[in-house]
């Protein structure tokens, strides 16, 4: 059979479901692409129509526009693809249910009319919107129009149908002007999906890091550890004035296409401005700035690995985090610290700089060094404990299931974490009984013994008072990257939904 016969017996047979669907006992609406020549449809294709059908179907709901959700159908045929629904009877008879409260404008009552027009309105704000029709059918088969001419794709002001008479465009044209359009729509689609689901999945890992109680030395939801100018308040405060910025740090990532070493000045510019927003809103103390530093970077590199690797297996995805947090802080702790120790510099040197200056890379290299070599107490120490003892979806939504999970990888990090916090505030001697007693706790094979153990370690962070923020900050961002890998697709949209039904 030619494509054309194809294409033809493909739209005979929509309009026999159009008949089957409604015995002529209401309306329908149907949402199809115009796509010139062929295929009419393809992965990308597919995508995008499931885009603008979420869409439309938000927007119909949005006015009161109700469909019959059991009777309606998505498919692909050799004419593209295609939704089919009836409209709910009581919409479209002109007439209020009964009970309906009587107002001059009652949104209940809507008339075909006014549902085609509502339907010109989304086909004209859409940015790709001259290849959507959305058609409404009256019960007895009727085309409802306005007799509005829709407009040519490639001349502005002339409809599309004189320039089809006239045979302007070629339909090769007409494609190499209508695909990279719906290409950039869903470029702009995907990134604002993934940033927002980014930025609440770090506001999510910040809360939780937070909110574990009990914590040893630092701040929890009942306890302000080894701090007397900060609280859980001041938390809450701070949490907020960060969250709207993990967007931008996404959307800096995915856009990003420069040099690899413009990378951290990009992620550093945007943290300055969280560090202001953070003093504002916590009166000048320091709560998260190490939070600020690690989500920068890891939300960063995440969305431009998701940008980057369109398709990617899911096994690497993981693998290219790592060697993109490596790539864009490649020689950090050397570019940033080395220059100190020989250097007497005149200004005053940060915690993370004395650090440095009298334990060496390795040992006082903190948090830099960490990033620069690819977050290994992340990946190695927190990642696979959090993962093994949080399997279910289920059991990130009650405190209870959370609690015991987040303890250990809490523990897991801190029996390992050269903790620039620890070492700036006391030293060698303390840092390494921290990490003794963690990892003590951690092996320990009873809960009671597990609690004796942990007891002691509270006790004497209390005692010495210690403050193991490295490792909190380390933990937040554990729980950043474990969420960020629960996520099951981070593709462009669900393929699946594409297939022939
Ligand atoms: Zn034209």
């Amino acid at each position: 059979m030619e494509i054309i016969e194809k294409i033809l017996k493909a739209r005979e047979s929509r309009s026999e479901l159009r008949c089957r669907l409604t015995e002529g006992r209401t309306a329908t609406l149907s949402l199809s692409l115009n796509i010139p020549g062929y295929p009419k449809s393809d992965q990308r294709l597919a995508v995008f129509f499931n885009v603008v059908l979420a869409d439309l179907k938000r927007y119909l709901a949005a006015h009161r526009i109700e469909l019959d959700k059991k009777n309606a159908r998505r498919f692909c045929d050799e004419a593209g693809d295609f939704f089919i629904a009836p409209l709910v009877a009581s919409e479209v008879q002109g007439e209020a249910p009964p009970g309906t409260p009587k107002s001059p404008i009652s949104l209940r009552i809507t008339t075909l009319e006014t549902i085609k027009s509502l339907c010109e309105s989304f086909e004209e704000s859409h940015p790709v919107g001259r290849v959507i029709d959305i058609d409404i059918f009256c019960a007895d088969q009727v085309p409802v129009s306005s007799g509005k001419a829709k407009k040519c794709f490639i001349c502005e002001n002339k409809p599309a149908v004189a320039c089809m008479r006239e045979e302007t465009h070629s339909k090769e044209e007409l494609r190499s002007y209508i695909l990279p359009g719906i290409h950039r729509f869903l470029e702009t689609h995907r990134r604002k999906d993934v940033c927002t689901r980014l930025a609440s999945l770090a506001t999510k890992a910040a809360l939780h890091e937070v909110s574990l109680s009990p914590k040893p030395g630092t701040v929890d939801r009942f306890d302000s550890g080894s701090h007397d100018d900060m609280d859980f308040c001041t938390f809450m405060n701070s949490t907020s004035a960060l969250s709207p910025y993990f967007y931008r740090l996404a959307e800096a990532g995915f856009n990003f296409d420069g040099p690899s070493e413009s990378a951290l000045p990009s992620i550093r510019a945007i943290g300055l401005e969280m560090e202001e927003a953070m003093f504002r809103e916590t009166g000048g103390v320091n709560t998260q700035k190490g939070i600020i530093f690690l989500f920068g970077i890891t939300l960063f590199v995440t969305a431009h690995v998701i940008r980057k690797n369109e398709f990617f297996e899911r096994e690497s995805f993981v693998q290219y985090i790592i060697q993109y947090i490596k790539l864009f802080c490649n020689k950090l702790t050397e570019n940033e610290l080395d220059s100190l120790i020989d250097t007497d510099s005149q200004r005053r040197l940060t915690h993370g700089e004395q650090c440095f200056r009298r334990y060496g890379k390795e040992l006082g290299g903190g948090v830099r060094y960490e990033v620069e070599m690819g977050l290994p107490t992340v990946f190695n120490c927190g990642l696979p404990v959090l993962q093994e003892s949080l399997k279910n979806p289920g059991d990130l939504y009650l405190e209870q299931h959370l609690q015991e999970p987040l303890t250990r990888t809490l523990l897991s990090i801190m029996s390992v974490n050269n903790d620039s916090n620890i070492l700036f505030r006391k030293g060698k001697f303390q840092l390494e009984s921290v990490k003794s007693l963690a990892s003590e706790a951690l092996r320990a094979e009873t809960s009671s013994d597990r609690e004796k153990h942990f007891t002691k370690l509270v006790e004497y962070c209390r005692k010495e008072n210690l403050s193991p923020g490295g490792s909190t900050d380390l933990l937040a961002v554990t729980l950043l990257l474990f969420f960020i890998c629960r996520v099951s697709q981070w593709l462009p949209a669900d393929f699946n939904s594409c297939a022939m039904k």
